[in-house]
């Protein structure tokens, strides 16, 4: 089979990367075969898609992605190379919440008829990449299958803010069981899912990581022209409306900033429509008026952070990452952010950024307050962010940690003959 030859080598050596590897042998083949199958259930723009966005494109001459749902995933998949197919998930399926347990028991009869779907196509690939909790539980059926390892890559908090109890252990376990390795996306992730029940073996942390050069340095006040934005203060929040993104603690911070405007980039990928029209309730009840945009969801993220003197993140749970703060410090402008979860792998306080306490307009109206208030000092804190975030989280950094973990799952794979049996 081809690339057997490449892996044994890769596995004395220990150092090259498999999809360097891979693709060598590889790239002319259609359709793109002998990588990896990525599975996502989601087909909106959300962090995690964005995320695996970078890495399908990285291995698109071996590997491809099914998406359990149809959206403007696919089309960005498309225009960066990559084959894709909407494998749409049964209407049951689609249904299951994270919060909801009893739902997920009754989903089960759907996800076997999936997952023998998903075993079909998976089969031209040596390893199934899941990219979300559901794509999880699909592929990892699908991977016992038909023999393939299966990664989960964990982009989410398994915690109670997020999962209903029996949610976490019914993944926890299956992960447990039939999972070659869970990559996090922060250390705050892993521990998370140890806490949940996972085994800590299984885990590896992989950074997100962001392309700076799509964040080059930009002038505050052309980025305004350019959008035909008004002058003045503004800060930006960058992320889908949510609950637990908190853009409601921005409104009440706002309302005691009365000189600062507010960009709010993002929407409701995930029917959340009433917290959505909450926000523009919060903004009449505060009197904002035209003091706040809703700009609702965007692909020029960069020039719209360059076109705000603060970059705000203000999530009342634990965020997994926050690519979102990453990409502030990358626009050069100091971030404001949540103390918890990832970020706090991110941000350190008072020298790339700085925190408050999740939940507190008052805390978060002082610090944009104290960085409008002392603009040598915010630039200071922008350029010592951005120097980090271009070194710490870089896609290539991520990239080439992906890479390794992928290896290592191969590796394993033909250390125990019986198992690379099965997946031949
Ligand atoms: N984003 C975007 N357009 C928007 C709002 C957000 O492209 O209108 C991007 C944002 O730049 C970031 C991602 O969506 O890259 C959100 O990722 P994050 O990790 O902050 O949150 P998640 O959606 O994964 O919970």
């Amino acid at each position: 089979m081809p690339g057997r030859g490449c892996m044994l080598t890769l596995c004395a050596a220990g150092r090259a990367t498999w999809s360097a590897c891979v693709a060598g042998e590889e790239a002319t083949s259609k359709p793109p075969r002998d990588g990896i199958l990525f599975v996502d259930h989601a087909g909106v723009l959300g962090g995690a898609e964005l995320s695996l966005l970078d890495i399908a494109r990285h291995y698109r001459d071996t590997s491809a992605v099914v998406l359990l749902a149809d959206g403007p995933f696919r089309p960005a998949l498309e225009e960066a190379g990559v084959h894709v197919d909407v494998l749409l998930a049964e209407p049951r399926l689609r249904a299951v919440r994270r919060s909801s347990g009893v739902g997920g028991a009754l989903a089960l009869a759907a996800v076997m008829r999936e997952s023998r779907r998903l075993a079909e196509r998976a089969r031209l690939y040596r390893l199934i990449h899941c990219n979300s909790q559901k794509a999880f539980v699909v592929g990892a059926l699908a991977g016992r299958r038909i023999g393939r390892p299966v990664v989960w890559h964990l982009r989410d908090m398994l915690t109670a803010d997020h999962f209903s109890r029996i949610g976490r252990l019914g993944v926890v376990r299956l992960a447990n069981a039939l999972a070659a390795r869970v990559i996090c996306n922060s250390q705050a992730t892993a521990d998370a899912f140890v806490r949940a029940g996972g085994r800590a073996g299984l885990v590896s942390v992989v950074y997100n990581g962001i392309d700076g050069e799509a964040f080059p340095p930009m002038d505050r006040e052309a980025a305004r022209r350019q959008l035909d934005l008004p002058a003045g203060c503004t800060v930006g929040s960058f992320s889908r409306l949510a609950p637990w993104k908190g853009q409601h603690v921005l409104l009440d911070a706002l309302a005691q900033l009365p000189d600062v405007r507010a960009l709010v980039v993002g929407d409701a990928l995930f029917g959340e429509d009433a917290y959505a029209a909450s926000l523009r309730t919060l903004c009449e009840h505060h009197r904002l008026g035209d003091r706040v945009r809703f700009l609702g969801f965007r692909r020029d993220v960069p020039l719209l952070m360059a076109a705000c003197d603060i970059v705000v993140h203000t999530a009342v749970a634990p965020e997994p990452f926050g690519r979102m703060v990453v990409e502030g410090m990358l626009s050069g402008r100091p971030v404001v952010a949540a103390d918890a979860g990832g970020v706090r792998e991110i941000v350190t306080d008072g020298r790339t950024g700085c925190l408050i306490p999740p939940g507190d307009a008052g805390a978060l109206a002082v610090a944009i307050r104290a960085l409008l208030a002392d603009r040598p000092a915010a630039d200071r804190l922008a350029a010592t962010g951005r120097a980090w975030a271009l070194a710490r989280f870089s896609r290539d950094r991520m990239l080439a940690d992906f890479d390794q973990v992928i290896a290592q799952v191969m590796c394993a794979r033909r250390r125990t003959p019986a198992a690379a049996d099965a997946a031949h």
